[in-house]
């Protein structure tokens, strides 16, 4: 039921295709804000969130440049980095999951990006907020941290992280989120990323001026309203 919801709103705008659709997102990007206690000057939206780590490789990593990301982490990053020339560091993982002093050990003068996925795909692993902290505290500012939280809205641990919270305490960090994974709109192509505004406003520089369409900014409008799908999701994803 909760998802017919989102289809009605997607076909109501169906006479509206031939128009390009709202380049700054306006819309989607108030209500995002106002849900997550953030500006929209911090919000950049993608065409899924694939896209905005793409972007955060373009704007930031020139050829040789470094990437560091963790063994078994989640496959875009690598692509990403590679795709841009950089210097690519993998980490072996513990037990699966991301070890974060090795992590910050690999860092040197010339790494750019760290992508830390929580939780993981394919694995499942996440780090806590303790250990998330000590970590970011142990950064130098020259590095962007981009904190992938594509299953943020799953995780019921206590000790589980919410990176939009530390975004004052560290400007270098980046989060990404998405439409694709709880609230079930992954052909629709609706991710974003969560920074200072000073990082979004380059991003934006950066993006393509209609990389989010029509239908999806408005299924995603409409998702972000839906809270018992977003129940129902976790629900079942808890049973299952
Ligand atoms: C699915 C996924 C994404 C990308 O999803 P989009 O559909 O591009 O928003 C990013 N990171 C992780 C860890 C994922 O599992």
């Amino acid at each position: 039921a909760a998802n017919n919801q989102l289809r009605q709103k997607a076909h109501q705008m169906l006479p509206e295709i031939s128009r390009y659709p709202d380049g700054g997102g306006f819309l989607l990007k108030q209500a995002l804000a106002g849900q997550l206690g953030v500006e929209s000057s911090q919000i950049t939206l993608g065409n899924g969130s694939n896209d905005v780590l793409e972007l955060i490789t373009r704007a930031f990593v020139r050829p040789g440049q470094g990437v560091i990301v963790a063994q078994h982490s989640f496959a875009v990053y690598t692509l990403a980095a590679k795709s841009t020339g950089a210097d690519l560091r993998v980490v072996p993982a513990i037990c699966w999951g991301h070890d974060l002093e090795g992590m910050a050990e690999a860092v040197d003068s010339e790494t750019r990006i760290i992508f830390i996925a929580n939780p993981n795909n394919p694995t499942g692993t996440w780090v806590s907020s303790d250990s998330l902290i000590d970590f970011l505290n142990s950064i130098p500012n020259h590095v962007l941290v981009v904190l992938d939280e594509a299953y943020f809205e799953y995780v019921e641990e206590e000790n589980y992280p919410d990176g939009i919270r530390l975004l004052n305490n560290f400007p270098t960090l980046i989060v990404t989120r998405t439409f694709s994974k709880i609230h079930g709109l992954a052909g629709l192509r609706v991710g974003y990323s969560v920074s200072s505004s000073k990082i979004a406003e380059i991003l934006n520089r950066v993006r393509q001026p209609f990389n989010v369409n029509t239908l999806g900014a408005v299924a995603a409008l409409a998702a972000l309203e839906d809270e018992e799908f977003v129940m129902e999701s976790r629900t079942l994803n808890r049973e299952q």
